[in-house]
């Protein structure tokens, strides 16, 4: 019985080549489609108003600030200009209590530059370095916004655990620069971009060859430099360099070639975003524990595999996490110790038989190797909208990766990098390289501040 629900979640989350094809060419049909006109895919292919990326020339102090889904980080950023790179950082990395995720738009953004002004302070205590100059910072903000320059921009919606309804609509600049003022911090926000956008500027600062910025952490994102004269939508003056970052949102993509459960139907009606994010909800952390704990779920009502417990734990949403099912799945140990610890402590199931433990494992498996063949499958399909991804390209491309769960699920990252080679085939594959980027997302605002700076 239960090798059943096993078998039929594993037919059902299969991902073989041709159909990761599929996906990777439905993802460069909806690029082409949002880049067409407005409103023409559920991929937005927003424009960053990011014309120039860092060259490794930039030099001075800025800050960063990277709002992302579960912590936010303030960073400072002394550049020493001519390829001499980052002379020094600073950053401090805080939890943004729960209630906020869900109060009012000033509660969040005072939070933030009360924060802000705090770490600030501290930096000033050694040293006052801003020789009469406003701080400049680069502002991180890793939800859809429809930007209206590279500075200011409308948050379209929330997506991860934010529901902020006031804020919807509003300029998050606008919002963040009040804020600021109420603390008394002398700041200038000089861009507003998301992590994706950061990422690929944090990466190509130190490698001219970086074409793409992936995020997979609370949630998942791409950014990628286009053409400006292959954007059909925009009705601006083309910029100088000839070139526009394009920030995905990707996370929205849905095709009907995406293997979607009857679990995953679930975790997505009981959501905050019904019907929305569908790409996301397959494949980042936010929801990996979750796909998981509701596969258990009916294993253990339909199947007993769990014996007779109580189910309250395991009935709760989201109290598996990510980070836990990633630490069953690195298991290592004969008698499979961390997959009974973790059960125990986070569901409260205890007594399991080695039989059990090795079908939770399984799952987990399942899960997570499908959202990496799925990752892969988006990548390659930035790869074949830019006609890089055949034997007679002649270019390197990187692809920069961020997040958390790029970065600590190794099994996740590896299978990612694996199926990418496999798609692309060996020789290909030779001038593809996928490098995971620190923090490039904090970093990236600061850089891109600097390539804005009206002080340079
Ligand atoms: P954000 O997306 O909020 O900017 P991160 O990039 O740090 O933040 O990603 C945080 C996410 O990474 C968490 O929500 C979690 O799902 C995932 N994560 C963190 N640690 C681990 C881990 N050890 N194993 C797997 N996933 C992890
Ligand atoms: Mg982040």
């Amino acid at each position: 019985m239960a090798e059943q629900v096993v078998a039929d979640l594993r037919e059902r989350c299969a991902t073989p080549a041709a159909l990761l094809w599929d996906v990777a060419a439905a993802m460069a049909d909806e690029m082409r489609a949002g880049l067409e006109e407005e409103g023409g895919s559920r991929v937005k292919m927003l424009l960053s108003y990011v014309d120039k990326l860092p060259t490794g020339r930039e030099e001075g102090l800025f800050y960063g600030l990277d709002l992302g889904g579960t912590n936010f980080r303030v960073l400072k950023v002394h550049l020493g200009g001519n390829d001499k790179h980052v002379v020094n950082r600073e950053s401090r990395e805080v939890a943004i209590p729960p209630h906020l995720m869900s109060g009012s738009s000033s509660e969040l953004f005072g939070f933030i530059a009360s924060e802000l002004a705090k770490f600030v302070a501290d930096e000033d205590k050694g040293n006052s370095s801003s020789n009469g100059k406003k701080r400049e910072l680069g502002f991180t903000f890793s939800f859809p916004v429809r930007q209206l320059s590279i500075a200011s921009g409308t948050l379209v919606k929330w997506t991860k655990a934010f529901s902020i309804d006031d804020a919807v609509g509003e300029d998050v600049v606008a919002e963040l620069q009040t804020a600021m003022e109420k603390q008394g911090l002398d700041m200038h926000v000089a861009a507003l971009i998301n992590d994706a956008v950061g990422t690929l500027a944090g990466a190509r600062y130190y490698d001219e060859d970086v074409i793409a910025g992936v995020i997979f952490g609370t949630g998942t994102n791409a950014a990628y430099v286009e053409k400006a004269n292959a954007i059909p939508k925009w009705e601006g003056e083309l910029p100088n360099s000839g070139d526009m970052v394009i920030n995905m949102e990707w996370g929205n993509f849905y095709s009907p070639h995406l293997p979607v459960t009857e679990y995953d139907q679930a975790l997505d009606s009981e959501s905050l975003n019904p019907g929305e994010q569908i790409y996301e909800k397959l494949t980042s952390g936010m929801y990996l524990g979750e796909i998981v704990r509701r596969v258990l779920l009916k294993l253990s009502l339909q199947c007993a595999i769990f014996g007779d417990i109580d189910h309250t734990h395991l009935k709760t949403h989201f109290l598996l996490r990510t980070p836990h099912i990633s630490a069953m799945h690195h298991d290592e140990t004969p008698d499979l110790k961390i997959v009974a610890e973790k059960l125990e402590e986070n569901l409260e199931i205890t007594g399991t038989s080695l039989e059990t433990r090795k079908i939770v494992v399984e799952i987990c498996d399942i899960v997570a190797r499908r959202a990496a063949r799925l990752a892969a499958a988006g990548v390659a399909g930035i790869l074949k909208k830019l006609g890089r991804d055949g034997p007679t390209e002649k270019h390197r491309s990187v692809i920069a990766i961020d997040g958390g769960l790029f970065e600590h699920y190794s099994k996740f990252s590896k299978c990612l990098e694996t199926t990418l080679c496999e798609l692309l085939g060996e020789e290909a594959s030779e001038l593809v390289a996928v490098k995971h980027v620190d923090d490039g997302s904090g970093i990236g605002a600061a850089l891109i501040a600097a390539s804005q700076s009206r002080y340079r």
